[in-house]
C-alpha cells in the first residue's frame, strides 16, 4: 500500500507554525504576491493580507519563468525580505524552492517548502525537499495526472516526512480563455484518496482576477482545506501575474465571503 493511500484514516493535520493547521476545521488561507519584488512592496502587501484575514503569506523568491528574460526573483534578498515580513506580520510563510542547492537558504527562512508545478516531476527535488523536514507544499503538474500527483506525493513521504499538502493549481486543457482549467473535481478525489491535506490556487488556476473569488468559493464548497490567492496593492504594476492578482479591498471581500461560507459547511476562518 502506498503511504499516500487513505485506508480508514481522517485527513491528517499539518501545523506549519503561528497557528496556521492545514485539514483541520479551521480553513487556511494563504495570500500574498507572485513574487518578491522589494522590500516595501512586500510589508505592504503582508500588512494587508494579515488585515484582512490571511492565514500564511505567500511570495517567491525564486522564480521559475517561462522566459528566461523575464523577472526571475530577488532570490537571498527575498528571503530576507520574507523573514521580515513574517516578523512584523506573525504569518508563516510559505516560498518557492526551485533546486536542491537552494534548499538550505530557502529552509532556513521558509515555514513551509513549496514545490512548483513545473517541479512536480522532479523526484530528486521531492526527496530532498522531503528529507529537510520541513512541510512541503505541492504543486500539481500543469499537465500532471491525480496518478501522477500522488506519486510525487509519495517521493516525499517516502523520506519519513509525512507533512505535505497538495495543490490543485489548473490543468491544460484546449481551453485557452483560462489560463489553465481549474480542475475541482481533483479536490474531493484527492480527500477520498489520500489523508494529506489539500489546497486550491484559483489565481494561477484561472489567470483572471475576475474569477479568483468565486473559483476560492467553489473551492471550499467542494471540501478543499486550503486557498492559495495572489495579492497586489498595484496589479497593473505587478512584475509578475498582475492579471490574476487580487488587490487587498477584493481579498478582504472574498474573504469575508469565505468566512459565511465556512460557517454553512460546519468549517472556520
Ligand atoms: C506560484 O505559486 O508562485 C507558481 C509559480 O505557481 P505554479 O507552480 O502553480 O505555476
Ligand atoms: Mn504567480
Amino acid at each position: 500500500m502506498m503511504k499516500f493511500e487513505k485506508g480508514d484514516a481522517e485527513t491528517q493535520t499539518v501545523d506549519v507554525g503561528g497557528g496556521c493547521v492545514f485539514g483541520g476545521p479551521r480553513l487556511v488561507i494563504i495570500a500574498g504576491p507572485c513574487t518578491v519584488e522589494d522590500r516595501a512592496q512586500t510589508l505592504e502587501i503582508a500588512a494587508a493580507v494579515k488585515e484582512a484575514g490571511a492565514s500564511m503569506l505567500r511570495g517567491g523568491a525564486y522564480k521559475p519563468r517561462t522566459s528566461p528574460y523575464a523577472f526571475q526573483g530577488l532570490h537571498e534578498e527575498g528571503l530576507d525580505i520574507l523573514a521580515e515580513a513574517r516578523a512584523n506580520t506573525g504569518l508563516p510563510v510559505v516560498t518557492e524552492v526551485l533546486e536542491s542547492a537552494d534548499l538550505a537558504k530557502v529552509a532556513a527562512v521558509a515555514d513551509m517548502l513549496q514545490i512548483g508545478s513545473r517541479n512536480m516531476h522532479n523526484s530528486v527535488l521531492l526527496q530532498a525537499a522531503g528529507r529537510t523536514g520541513k512541510p512541503v507544499f505541492l504543486k500539481r503538474g500543469m499537465s500532471a495526472r491525480i496518478e501522477e500527483f500522488l506519486l510525487a506525493a509519495e517521493y516525499v513521504l517516502e523520506t519519513g516526512n509525512e507533512r505535505i499538502v497538495l495543490c490543485e493549481r489548473g490543468i491544460r486543457t484546449f481551453e485557452t480563455v483560462t489560463r489553465f482549467t481549474l480542475d475541482l473535481s481533483a479536490v474531493p478525489l484527492l480527500k477520498q484518496r489520500t489523508w494529506i491535506p489539500v489546497a486550491v490556487d484559483p489565481s494561477h488556476g484561472t489567470g483572471m482576477t475576475s474569477l479568483v473569488p468565486p473559483m476560492a468559493c467553489a473551492a471550499v464548497a467542494c471540501g478543499a482545506d486550503a486557498v492559495m490567492v495572489e495579492v497586489h496593492c498595484c496589479p497593473d504594476k505587478a512584475l509578475c501575474d498582475g492579471d490574476q492578482s487580487e488587490t487587498p479591498e477584493l481579498f478582504y471581500r472574498m474573504v469575508k465571503e469565505l468566512r459565511t461560507l465556512a460557517s454553512a459547511i460546519g468549517r472556520t476562518l
